[in-house]
């Protein structure tokens, strides 16, 4: 059992100075019962240590981006030498030829690639790109996805199958929330029915076209066939986020995904990346088809800029990152300790009669207290919170690193071993049934 007296006394001290604690409101522990969260000092492979010493299995992966394990040799060698050359140019690079032509070659709707610092930065600029191009101001955007924190993302869904949107947090002005209309996931009724309401003003239909944030769940077979053709029908942009999703389960995106047919009726106009891209320092890309992506300037009339962009450090991790992931074997080694991982903790779960749905995709999945499927967002808010709490801190204090929040997967990456499944498997064990007796 780990104690932690560290993380009490750097977290009394970061609330001081830092706001909440925390430099991102989903790594404080406020949904799975408060307190001080776990202040890590090292990361090497699956592995982390706390300002305590004690060790932990990760299976957060910083939400996405460390696929390859912590500090993987051949990312810190390529920002070891990018460092040495100078972090930050303001001119192009070679080095961010050599990315975009990697992207490129992986996702074949982009013709055109930008890169940007960020997910959040990502997503903002395909809706502008996509208003540029259409001339019309909403989006339509599904239930639970999460787009990253720009004003027209960060909208809720209202009551009813279709609505505008209400803003999701203070500061954004209601009529921002009113360019957002929200629909359900895996629902092309409430699409059709939307577009058919609003579709004249419509720029795009924005999705996280395998979803990750309300835990994992797949598209039904023919929401994305769906999705696209009504959209197009409707002369909007279909935009895909993929900023959690590209290169998680396959040497590409979602719309080159093998479990998803036919990949020419699923292309979107434009896509979203971040996270693996940059091997875990700061990134995002958008890309897509030349005349829409003709539309951002120099050449175009939608503006966007930034001074990090494209820097020599992220570009380099981010090749690094994708030279790993081009070895033989890698992802189905991920699936088959997912494999393993799921089944034991699924047995383990029924063993105490605690009900748990898993979603497992490849070498990610995410664990739900409930007894139904999870298909859309309403399914995953109706799992038991405090249940996942419970569970959460069970596994902390066995060295297990989730993430705080009921809705997030577990990733594991090119540096988990049996080993780590196995000695996961027994704190699961051992945490399914302390929660039996509680
Ligand atoms: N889109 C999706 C699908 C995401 O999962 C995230 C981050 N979790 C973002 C956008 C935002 O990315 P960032 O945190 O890099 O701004």
């Amino acid at each position: 059992f780990s104690s932690r007296p560290q993380s009490e006394i750097l977290y009394k001290e970061a609330l001081e100075h830092i706001v909440g604690g925390v430099n991102s409101p989903s790594r404080s522990f406020k949904a799975v019962g408060g307190g001080a969260p776990v202040f890590m000092k090292k990361a090497q492979g699956a592995h982390f240590w706390d300002v305590d010493d004690n060790r932990y299995i990760d299976y957060l992966a910083a939400y996405g981006p460390i696929v390859t394990g912590h500090a993987h040799p051949h990312i810190t060698q390529a920002i070891s030498e990018a460092a040495a050359n100078g972090v930050l140019y303001g001119t192009p690079t070679e080095l961010e030829i050599k990315l975009a032509k990697m992207l490129k070659e992986a996702i074949p709707s982009m013709d055109k690639v930008r890169f940007v610092n960020s997910g959040t930065e990502a997503v903002m600029t395909t809706i502008r790109v996509a208003r540029a191009y259409t001339k019309r101001n909403k989006i339509v955007k599904f239930a639970g996805c999460y787009h990253g924190h720009s004003d027209l993302v960060l909208v809720a869904a209202g009551s009813g199958p279709s609505t505008l949107g209400i803003p999701d947090s203070a500061g954004i002005p209601t009529s921002i929330a009113h360019e957002v209309i929200t629909v359900p996931y895996n629902d092309l009724d409430s699409l059709k029915e939307a577009l058919e309401r609003w579709g004249d003003d419509v720029a795009a239909v924005m999705v996280e076209p395998i979803v990750g944030n309300f835990g994992m769940v797949m598209p039904e077979p023919g929401f994305l066939e769906g999705l696209c053709s009504m959209t197009r029908a409707n002369g909007s942009l279909v935009i895909y986020d993929e900023v959690i999703t590209a290169f998680r389960f396959h040497y590409g995106s979602t719309q080159t995904y093998a479990g998803l047919a036919n990949h020419a009726e699923i292309e979107p106009d434009l896509t979203a990346l971040g996270k693996i891209i940059g091997g875990g320092l700061p990134i995002g890309a958008y890309g897509g088809r030349k005349h829409v992506m003709e539309q951002v300037a120099p050449l175009g009339p939608a503006y966007q800029a930034g001074t990090m962009a494209g820097n020599p450090a992220s570009i380099s991790a981010g090749i690094a990152c994708l030279e790993v992931l081009q070895g033989e074997g890698v992802y189905e080694e991920m699936e088959r300790l997912a494999i393993d991982l799921t089944s034991g903790l699924q047995a383990s779960a029924d063993r105490h009669g605690i009900e748990l749905t898993i979603n497992r995709i490849r070498g990610a999945f995410s664990t739900h207290f409930c007894n139904h499927p999870v298909t859309n967002y309403d399914q995953a808010q109706d799992t038991d919170g405090e249940r996942f709490a419970s569970f959460f801190r069970h596994m902390l204090n066995r060295g297990i690193n989730l993430a705080p929040s009921k809705y997030e997967a577990w990733f594991l990456t090119t540096a988990h071993t049996d080993e780590d499944v196995q000695a996961t498997l027994e704190a699961a064990e051992a945490s399914f049934k302390a929660m039996a007796q509680e």
